[in-house]
């Protein structure tokens, strides 16, 4: 062993995060060393109220204090059109860019089937089950033309092959390779308002 047990033992944990390989955990731990009694006790106690105080919303998947979301609990909204994004930051782009009247589906990042990962069945059945119960007529596919995009986009419609909803999708034309998150809103805004049927 080549640290104190206590160091050894943070090391392994931090290794558990994604993208974190041996050496940056190492760095990381050697850090939180340097750090005050404080600035490790703010951390470790933001490590616990994220988990603890945010939950995902039990209709749409996004993450939120208070379950349903304050988007899924608004009677002024538009269930029939459910609005699949990746994850939270997408949510609020779409948010500011103000066109979207329906609801949303959250994947959440992970999701896509990348290296060794699964791709998250709860999220695609949880789907499936709003557009065959909640009256959901139109899914609009607002993932990002990249990679992992295209992936969470072909899972979902597998998913709702046999399902009676109208599959759309943003307008083509968004930059490839871009996450939704960094696009100015009038451009996610006009993507949206010429939206097409998948087979177009
Ligand atoms: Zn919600």
């Amino acid at each position: 062993m080549a640290f104190p047990e206590p160091l050894e033992r943070l090391i392994r944990a931090l290794e558990r995060f994604p993208g974190v390989g041996a050496r940056s955990a190492e760095r990381m731990a050697l850090h939180v060393l340097r750090s005050s009694r404080e600035e490790v006790a703010d951390l470790a106690m933001a490590l616990r109220d994220a988990r603890i105080e945010t939950q995902r919303c039990e209709t749409c998947g996004n993450i939120t204090l208070r379950s349903p979301c304050a988007i899924c609990s608004d009677e002024g909204r538009d269930p029939s059109v459910v609005c699949v994004v990746e994850g939270p930051r997408e949510v609020e782009k779409l948010e500011s860019a103000g066109v979207h009247e329906g609801l949303y589906h959250v994947l959440l990042e992970g999701f896509a089937p990348r290296e060794g990962a699964e791709p998250d069945a709860n999220a695609l059945n949880a789907l499936r089950r709003r557009v065959e119960q909640e009256g959901v007529t139109e899914v609009v596919l607002a993932t990002a033309p990249d990679r992992e995009g295209e992936g969470a986009a072909l899972s979902v419609m597998e998913v709702l092959s046999d399902t009676k909803a109208n599959i759309t999708r943003l307008a083509r034309g968004l930059p490839a390779g871009a996450r939704l998150e960094y696009l100015h809103g009038e451009i996610l805004a006009d993507a949206y308002r010429g939206r097409r049927p998948l087979d177009d």
